[in-house]
């Protein structure tokens, strides 16, 4: 073949994706099957997947017995907020139509190994489970009917931080949902939390870790800022296991690592 021949055309292959699943840890390859059938938890470092929002609520409340509440509440584009890559609004409608939840917590009243709950799950395929005002108001309000209720508050946090298109009103909404935690804690609540992968910047640095008991799944990511925003801040190497679980339980910022098994035989446990 000369050089300056056309070259052949590459032949199709169908794109890897639709058939394997990637362990974004250890980047170990499996049946997509596999991936599913074991609960999205890789098979060979035992990191923890992420679950939607209906997933976690499934495996976690007892059958039958969750009732969602505050659907109406939804986000709010108050800044009419556009960047370069397009509006906040059809993003976020477009990502309404795609997830079929309307806010980055599902929140609704339960039962856990017969204990009732108010129970409270994020989405990180809603917007990077950001924390908007809508967020934000389910949280106060979960908060307000667990105290009218008695109910013990559960949330499982998956974020990647405040809504950025929401501006003020989003980092607003970390001192609205500590101040409603701080109410619930007053009136001699408990309240667990699970930070899942990942749960960083606005989210891990107010509600998140606000628990009477903070736990979290093997080799999640926690944290607040990333890590090459402190590594060129401070100008030195962090460890290599800095924000994982391991290393959070490690130095005390977490009570306990927590399989997915046995995460509700453990929060049921608490609740009893
Ligand atoms: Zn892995």
């Amino acid at each position: 073949m000369g050089w300056f021949e056309p070259k052949a055309e590459k032949p199709k292959i169908p794109p890897a994706k639709a058939l394997w699943a990637i362990c974004p840890k250890c980047k170990s390859h499996m049946d997509k099957a596999v991936w599913k059938k074991n609960n999205c938890i890789c098979p060979k470092c035992n990191y923890h997947g992420r679950l939607s929002a209906r997933e976690r609520i499934a495996q976690v409340a007892d059958e039958g017995t969750f009732a969602e509440v505050f659907r109406e509440v939804s986000y709010s584009d108050h800044l009419k907020f556009h960047d370069a890559t397009g509006d906040y609004k059809s993003k976020v409608e477009a990502t309404i139509a795609k997830t079929g939840e309307n806010e980055s917590v599902v929140m609704g009243t339960c039962e856990i190994g017969g204990h009732k709950a108010m129970l409270g799950v994020m989405d990180f395929a809603f917007m990077g489970g950001s924390l908007g005002s809508g967020t934000g108001e389910r949280i106060a309000r979960a908060c307000e009917q667990a105290i009218a209720e008695r109910r013990p508050l559960v949330i499982f946090s998956a974020s990647g931080g405040a809504r950025m298109h929401e501006g003020i009103l989003s980092l607003m909404q970390m001192a609205k949902t500590s101040a409603a935690i701080g109410r619930l804690k007053d009136a001699g609540l408990p309240y667990i939390s699970v930070l899942t992968d990942p749960t960083t910047g606005g989210v891990s640095a107010s509600y998140a870790m606000l628990g009477d008991i903070n736990v979290t799944e093997p080799k999640a990511l926690i944290g607040f800022a990333g890590r090459r925003v402190i590594e060129n801040t401070i100008h030195q190497k962090l460890p290599d296991d800095f924000q994982s679980a391991e290393y959070l339980e490690k130095h005390g910022f977490i009570d306990k690592i927590v399989e997915r098994a046995e995460m509700k035989a453990f929060i049921a446990k608490m609740l009893g």
